[in-house]
């Protein structure tokens, strides 16, 4: 869907998040000495983190705990004819104009007034930009050898779906997960991660009998939906869009997006798409294999439709930031807090000594390096205790155990709670079992 003007949202705006983001290391352009790269980006150790908790929440909730799921981990470059059979080599394309002033090139559909965006020139006719990366397969550079790099994981999903079925013996419904990385070469990559050209997506192809095809839709929305705000995103910055008839793409008999209020406007964060049989009857039209599914049961053999729930990591790693991130007035002035679900936080607990000293650092590093066995734990000596708590809030961590001179004596840490500030003394020897207990939630 295209990106529409946003109605009062609640979050960070974009350019407090791209120098957070860049300050304390999310996120990086790619290349950043040579100038960056339009459309790259690189993910610092604590946007590394992030990504991994979002992936492994997502798999968590979608693969883990269903019975009717598993998952697929494909290759990023397939057989070119898996493209043409899935229409991409034909249709995968924007409308691209070039501007006669400047020459800069745009969609047709971002024109400001018919004319180009950047300096108001005028146009060129619109023609079709496939936005598949090629690249050459083997050592000869001809068009035979020519493939593409994946536009999207769910391709190799359907080409695999008799694979699946024949080594898990699954029944219907079931569906089929992948995470992984995809590209496309868009025309204006930006709104900082937004869009990218290479980026990652969590996809879900749902295969159900054609008559439950509409519930199983609906029910995804719903769960999909639920995901989001169960891992902190405000419901009142979702919304949900239900693509009119005339803006469906020919194979689907019904798409919903999940609406975000991004700040430069409300724009998709999940597309959840009806697509009939369209997938799997292409392909074995191209492939000539048989890829129907038999029902012994009723002793049918038919195409099973296919609810494909298809969500952007790093459109989720945006919307979480921005969501999260919130200025409090305190008594050394602003606190900064990236409020992150606990489950997503880089960090999980920092271990802060009270002082540079012997034998407090040894007691702490010994504590930070038994926590570190069950979560992503940060140690930092530095700088007052204060300044150190207000880092940790910046980036997240839910949890700071301090230890101090008592805690030689009473073999006691304060564990300090991000978000309510609360300090409450804990047994060294508890410590894991309360972490575990608070970070549970
Ligand atoms: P848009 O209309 O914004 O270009 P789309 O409808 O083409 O998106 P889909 O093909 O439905 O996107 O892809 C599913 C999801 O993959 C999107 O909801 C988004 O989260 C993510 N995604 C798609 N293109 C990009 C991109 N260029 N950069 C980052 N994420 C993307």
């Amino acid at each position: 869907m295209q990106t529409q003007a946003n109605p009062a949202r609640t979050g960070a705006d974009l350019d407090t998040i791209v120098a957070l983001c860049k300050r304390r290391g999310f996120v990086f352009p790619s290349s950043e000495i040579y100038g960056g790269f339009g459309g790259f980006w690189d993910f610092g150790p604590l946007g590394v983190e992030l990504r991994r908790n979002i992936k492994d929440a997502w798999w968590h909730a979608n693969v883990q705990c269903r019975e009717d799921m598993v998952g697929l981990d494909s290759s990023v470059i397939a057989s070119p004819r898996l493209w043409q059979a899935s229409g991409h080599v034909e249709t995968f394309t924007d409308p691209l104009v070039d501007c006669r002033a400047c020459h800069r090139r745009s969609r047709s559909d971002e024109l400001d007034a018919g004319r180009c965006p950047y300096c108001g020139g005028e146009v060129t006719a619109e023609r079709q930009f496939n936005l598949m990366f090629r690249t050459s397969i083997g050592p000869v550079e001809d068009t035979a050898a020519t493939a593409y790099l994946r536009p999207e994981t769910a391709g190799s999903i359907f080409v695999n779906f008799r694979n699946v079925l024949n080594t898990t013996r699954r029944k219907l419904p079931f569906g089929i997960a992948q995470v992984g990385k995809a590209f496309r070469n868009e025309i204006t990559p930006g709104k900082f991660i937004f869009r990218d050209r290479e980026f990652e997506q969590m996809e879900i192809e749902y295969f159900v009998r054609p008559e439950h095809a509409e519930t199983a839709y609906r029910e995804w929305i719903q769960a999909r939906l639920e995901w989001y705000v169960g891992l902190g995103i405000r419901r009142e910055n979702l919304s949900l869009y239900e693509q009119p008839a005339s803006e469906l793409a020919h194979y689907s008999r019904g798409t919903t997006d999940i609406l975000y209020a991004f700040p430069f406007g409300v724009s998709e964060l999940e597309g959840i798409a009806m697509r009939g049989d369209f997938d799997l009857a292409q392909h074995q039209q191209h492939s000539g294999e048989d890829l129907a599914y038999y029902d012994d049961v009723r002793n049918e053999r038919f195409f099973p439709h296919v609810v494909e729930p298809s969500a952007g990591v790093d459109r989720s790693v945006l919307a979480f930031l921005l969501d999260a991130y919130r200025e409090e007035a305190d008594r050394d002035g602003t606190r900064t807090v990236l409020g992150l679900h606990p489950r997503l936080a880089p960090y999980k607990v920092a271990v802060l000594p009270l002082s540079k000293k012997e034998p407090l650092t040894d007691l702490s590093r010994q504590v930070s390096r038994e926590l570190r066995e069950h979560w992503m734990v940060t140690y930092d000596e530095s700088q007052s205790i204060g300044r150190r708590y207000r880092r940790q809030d910046e980036i997240g961590t839910p949890f700071c155990v301090t230890i101090d001179f008592a805690s030689l004596e009473d073999r006691s840490a304060t564990v300090r709670d991000r978000d309510s500030m609360h300090q409450e003394r804990v047994p060294i020897a508890d410590l894991r079992r309360v972490l575990h207990e608070k970070l549970a939630g």
